[in-house]
């Protein structure tokens, strides 16, 4: 069987394609995720992925939470916008992670749960991805998880095992973006 490295963002995304890749693989989960804010969150969510792994006895590698390296690296585009620029700076630092990992520990494939997210473009992620193939010599598998009904299935599996489901997409930016979305909304109720 093929050593498959999943990275997952958070146990909601990746929940389905665990489920999917779990018997046709030799499956380990990693999550590597310092963009998250803050760190009761980062740990909130790292908590539901080994639940999710738990379940179904699967092998998960806890990668370092190094948040500090993260803010070096998207420093200038506090103002972008989820989907901008700074997002594709973010999907890129967790993927070279992986990708050095795989590489390192003789994975023969991977992929990031990262697309199973309704915001997150596989046009944008993939590229990425096949970029680190050619640089890491190992395959990249290209997907678009959000599609094939795997989002009603994640929906359903995350209700089953009771899985907290995050309202922004992780980084203190993307934080600040929905508090202003929600004031936005409460001034206009009022
Ligand atoms: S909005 Fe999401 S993908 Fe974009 S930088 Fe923040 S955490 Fe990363």
């Amino acid at each position: 069987m093929k050593k498959f490295l999943l990275h997952t963002c958070c146990a909601p995304c990746s929940i389905a394609v665990i489920e999917e890749l779990k018997d046709k693989f030799d499956l380990t989960v990693f999550f590597y995720n310092p963009n998250i804010h803050p760190q009761d969150e980062y740990l909130k969510r790292k908590e539901q992925v080994i639940k999710v792994c738990k379940s179904w006895n699967i092998k998960m590698v806890n990668a370092d939470y190094d948040p500090e390296n993260w803010y070096e690296k998207v420093r200038g585009l506090e103002q972008e916008p989820e989907g901008g620029s700074r997002c594709s700076i973010c999907f890129e630092m967790r993927m070279t992670v992986v990708a050095q990992y795989t590489k390192k520990n003789n994975f023969d494939i991977w992929s990031s749960s990262l697309t199973f997210g309704r915001n997150k473009k596989s046009d944008v992620i993939s590229p990425i991805g096949l970029k680190l193939e050619k640089i890491y010599g190992v395959k990249y598998y290209a997907e678009d998880w959000k599609k094939k009904g795997r989002q009603e299935r994640g929906n359903k599996l995350a209700n089953d095992l009771n899985i907290y489901r995050q309202d922004y997409c992780g980084c203190a930016y993307s934080l600040r973006d929905k508090k202003l979305k929600d004031l936005k909304k409460i001034k206009t109720n009022t």
